[in-house]
């Protein structure tokens, strides 16, 4: 799959917005990257996660995990593409932890997803999880990074596309400058 159809994908579906957006990151950007609306559809998530699969054929991954909520169904068809569990660590009073019963075994190959890459937080909180519970991080992937390739995971990262679109601080950013605000449609769901 090509960069340009994962766009289309995200375009087709109305999840790739455009207006002054508040980011989870806290960063202020043009662009708006609701990815559960291409994920509701189950086929297309298939389709996308499998490709994103691709790239870690070789890898001997024995896990796929993501923070909850954005990366669980990224995290599930990753997995069901490498035929491989699926798990997600989710936050308890603002810490993301493994809860439900699932554990990483010692020395377990794991690969963190995630929908939307911007800062790498999430991702590199998940890794540590991981890395915490004893399992070795072989790479980081998501379907779409908006990082501009300045995510420093301190693993490998692949994604699907990356989204070639400023973001800002919220002191720097022209939008706010020319006077307009922010939206924040959803908390943490906002890319
Ligand atoms: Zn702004």
């Amino acid at each position: 799959m090509t960069s340009d159809q994962v766009l289309d994908i995200y375009k087709r579906t109305g999840a790739l917005l455009t207006g002054h957006f508040l980011l989870s990151s806290g960063l202020h950007s043009e662009k708006y990257l609701q990815s559960a609306l291409v994920l509701q559809q189950p086929d297309i998530a298939t389709q996308l996660c499998a490709a994103l699969a691709g790239h870690f054929k070789d890898s001997r991954i024995e896990v796929v995990i993501a923070p909850a909520l954005g990366g669980v169904f990224v995290s599930h068809e990753t997995a069901r593409a490498l035929g491989v569990r699926a798990i997600f660590a989710e936050r308890v009073n603002g810490e993301l932890t493994l809860r439900r019963g699932f554990t990483i075994k010692q020395g377990e190959r794991v690969l963190v997803v995630e929908d939307v890459i911007t800062t790498g937080k999430s991702t590199k909180e998940t890794i540590k999880v991981v890395q915490q519970a004893g399992g070795e991080v072989i790479a980081a992937a998501s379907l779409v990074d908006r990082s501009g390739g300045t995510a420093d995971l301190g693993v490998p990262y692949k994604s699907l596309v990356t989204l070639d679109v400023p973001t800002y601080a919220a002191e720097a950013c022209p939008l706010c400058k020319a006077g307009g605000a922010p939206i924040k449609p959803g908390s943490r769901g906002l890319k």
